[in-house]
């Protein structure tokens, strides 16, 4: 397999950001301990408003939800992500098949809901905070500018991981390659980029040669696409944990339980569906199912183990959040609107049939609609 190196770098990648993201909260949380310590600094930007409710508050009530929160939370994150690989056994469900298509539209609305309804609010309020100094951070909107860079460095590594993947073939191969990549090749996916290509439906068929390196490439694409989907999903996985983890507030915490368990579960069906596209083994699978599953429980324990340390109000906690935050959201909104949905929509196959292309936007809608009623809570 010629993508195994790349494969292996990105996964890398994924790993280390991971690490650094969640290093980088522990250190906001270091430096949050003056904050947290100086009770007049809560009352000022309302941080410790939620958290201070009479009743409410009550540490031994909030560990012990928190504790039932970390095995249900995984079970449901675990579910959500198993759902669409397990249904490969499902001989409806074939990547070649007119419902996979459907389950794809929904998997990709669930992104983008979560991109527009759940990272990029998160972002506004982190940066918009009243806790963190007027000067630089309310006189410039910084979620929208670090939201629009990651947008168009996640178009760069997407444009630049094709040239360099195409330009080594195209040296071994003989240079019969007038960017016909979007013929479909026997049977391997469904998708492919057809922006741009649609007069090659029309055209004769391409030497199988061609459809087999065109699949190859488009494979490859899939799978950057999950890695990359993977990194923008677990920062925001990883930050409602943590602020879950971190709570003392029983009242806000025991609605969350059931609402993170559905997010999850929802957020899982959407990773699920790219991550079957991208015809992963076994191994590599559940490495990514296990990456995904483990990261809000991760959240909450890390949360819990900082309780004393981590204020979510602190500038620190608030600027390295929130800017993560912006940063995924852009990613999130490129990948949905450009290599999930705009790929699968102009597509050879949905292009083909009005019928299955006005199913698929009802699936889009269902997915970002449900992700949309769940931003109520987390
Ligand atoms: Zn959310």
């Amino acid at each position: 397999m010629p993508s195994q190196t790349p494969r292996v770098a990105v996964v890398f990648v994924l790993t280390l950001l991971v690490l650094a993201s969640s290093s980088l909260a522990v250190a906001a949380a270091a430096q949050a301990e003056p904050e947290a310590a100086a009770p007049p600094a809560h009352g000022v930007c309302g941080g410790g408003g939620a958290d201070a409710g009479g009743g409410c508050h009550s540490v031994p009530r909030a560990l012990r939800l928190k504790l039932i929160a970390i095995p249900a939370i995984l079970l449901a994150s675990t579910v959500g992500v198993s759902l669409p690989l397990a249904s490969r056994s499902v001989p409806a469900l074939r990547p070649d098949g007119d419902l996979f298509a459907v389950v794809k539209a929904f998997a990709s609305g669930v992104i983008l809901g979560t991109g527009y309804m759940h990272v990029l609010p998160d972002s506004f309020n982190d940066l918009t905070s009243p806790c963190l100094p007027r000067r630089p951070w309310a006189e410039f909107p910084f979620t929208a500018f670090v939201a629009m860079l990651a947008a168009v460095l996640t178009l760069m590594v997407d444009s630049l991981m094709l040239t360099f993947h195409s330009r080594g073939k195209a040296s071994a191969a003989v240079a019969h390659h007038h960017g016909r990549h979007g013929s479909p090749p026997p049977q391997e996916l469904v998708n492919r980029h057809g922006y741009g290509h649609l007069d090659d439906m029309s055209e004769p068929a391409a030497s199988s040669e061609d459809d087999v390196e065109a699949g190859r490439t488009q494979l490859l694409r899939n799978r950057v696409i999950v890695q990359v989907l993977e990194m923008g999903i677990v920062v925001h996985s990883v930050v409602i944990g943590l602020g879950m983890g971190a709570s003392q507030n029983v009242c806000t915490i025991r609605p969350l339980v059931a609402a993170l368990c559905f997010h999850q579960l929802f957020e899982g069906m959407g990773l699920g569906g790219c991550i079957l596209q991208a015809e992963y083994g076994a191994r590599t699978r559940s490495v990514l199912v296990f990456f995904f599953s483990t990261t809000t429980p991760l959240g909450i324990a890390l949360g819990l183990a900082l309780t004393r340390v981590y204020s979510d109000s602190s500038p620190t906690a608030l600027v390295v959040v929130g800017l993560l935050n912006a940063a995924s959201a852009g990613l999130l909104h490129y990948m949905a609107l450009v290599d999930l949905l705009a790929a699968d929509f102009m597509g050879p196959r949905l292009q083909g049939s009005v019928r299955l292309q006005l199913v698929c936007f009802l699936a889009v809608l269902l997915g970002a609609g449900g992700m949309s009623v769940m931003a109520k809570w987390a």
